[in-house]
């Protein structure tokens, strides 16, 4: 998945890229929320996108009160920016929960790592790239490589890593096909499933971490089951509501910081079951999850 090798050139991709329409305002729907939080966190841009940087400055909050004996904790949001769920879930549990674990551990928060996919409500950035599949070193994704190097200029290792993220319906009607056309590639198609689920890492599956965020989750709405083949998105599941991927080979965004316990949410918000609130509540619900997990083994 590294060596994607597109049949689109310059051309197919500027017609793509033409087609694209901003429906929602990364710096006011995002960005403004921000002031909110610094009183107890250093509001931090990382930099700003180059195609269009007063638009689209970066930011990761990180408490003020930074210990370096504590245990460092990393949430990301947005990586995919049409999975708003993602990006508000994050600002949600920093304004409704994170008080409950500052004393415990460093939090940083980059709540929207690529604006212009919150935007234009778009998987891809505007060179066709997938964040998500592009957290290597000089990569292609700048979202991708602006927040690598943030993480590594601050030389901590990373104890947990919680990515949040949307599977949608719009996964098989629009980003699927537009994928098999930009690499001339057939995809292979699963159902989308009806619920929440979490992808963790095949070389680190962390099965009881990855339990605890399923439990909390459970709270707030309901866990997708497997399809009759046992599988979720085409992965055999490792327990209810959880499959594992080599995050790390697939340049994915959970295992750029290496860190002990990490952990990608898949939320899915078409579901007649939910409403939009729920998927945000669901996003928190899954961070406490984990956090209260490592609280009770580690503290
Ligand atoms: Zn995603």
């Amino acid at each position: 998945m590294t060596n994607e090798v597109a049949v689109w050139g310059d051309k197919e991709k500027t017609n793509w890229l033409t087609e694209q329409v901003i429906q929602r305002s990364y710096l006011d729907e995002v960005v403004s929320k921000l002031d909110g939080f610094k009183n107890i966190f250093n509001i931090s841009q990382y930099g700003a996108l180059s195609y269009a940087p007063k638009k689209y400055p970066l930011f990761i909050v990180i408490n003020l009160n930074f210990d370096t004996s504590k245990k460092n904790i990393l949430i990301t949001g947005g990586v995919h920016g049409y999975e708003t769920s993602g990006v508000h879930g994050a600002l949600s549990f920093l304004e409704k929960e994170v008080d409950n674990y500052i004393d415990q551990f460093n939090i940083m928060v980059a709540p929207c790592v690529s604006p212009w996919g919150y935007e234009t409500i778009n998987r891809w950035n505007p060179n066709t790239i997938d964040p998500n599949r592009s957290f290597f070193k000089d990569g292609r994704s700048e979202e991708c490589n602006l927040l690598m190097q943030e993480i590594a200029a601050m030389k901590i290792d990373m104890f947990a890593h919680i990515d949040l993220h949307e599977t949608t319906d719009t996964d098989n009607s629009v980003f699927r096909p537009a994928l098999e056309k930009r690499d001339g590639v057939t995809q292979e198609l699963w159902d989308i499933p009806d619920g929440f689920y979490l992808v963790g890492d095949t070389e680190n599956p962390s099965f009881d971490f990855q339990k605890a965020m399923i439990d909390a989750v459970r709270k707030v709405t309901h866990i997708a089951p497997a399809d009759k083949n046992g599988k979720i998105i085409g992965k055999t599941i490792t327990q209810e509501g959880v499959i594992n991927y080599p995050i790390k080979k697939l340049n994915l965004c959970a295992g750029f910081s290496n860190a002990i316990y990490c952990s990608t949410t898949e939320v899915y918000p078409d579901s007649p079951k939910i409403k939009y609130d729920d998927c945000v509540k669901a996003q928190v619900a899954a961070i406490k999850g984990g956090l209260d997990y490592l609280l009770s083994k580690y503290s």
